[in-house]
């Protein structure tokens, strides 16, 4: 009965993960909880670092921040269209921005 082990070995071990990350947490292990937070979502590791590229041309003037949303009057931050363009970015605020990730 090989076959029936295996899902109850991968429970005990997203238990296991996930006592892991709640002592992460209790201690604050920056490292624990980034890696608990990549395995959640994929694309973290990836966003992370578009967005550090992005900030870099923001900051060398490369690409220019505007002061409102593109929709209204409120604070930008970057959306991007695709991730393979780190600096083709679309720039919206909180809400607007919400609109376009549902
Ligand atoms: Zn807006
Ligand atoms: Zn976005």
């Amino acid at each position: 009965m090989k076959r029936a082990e295996r899902p109850i070995k991968s429970l005990e071990r997203m238990r296991e993960q996930e006592r892991i990350f709640k002592r992460a947490k209790r201690k604050k292990d920056k490292s624990v909880l980034e890696k608990e937070r990549a395995r959640k979502d994929p694309l973290y590791k990836l966003r992370d670092r578009v967005g550090a590229k992005l900030r870099y041309a923001v900051k060398t003037g490369k690409v220019k921040k505007p002061d409102t949303c593109e929709k209204c009057n409120k604070k930008p931050e970057a959306h991007h269209i695709d991730y393979r363009f780190p600096l083709s970015v679309k720039w919206l605020c909180d809400s607007h921005h919400r609109l376009k990730h549902c």
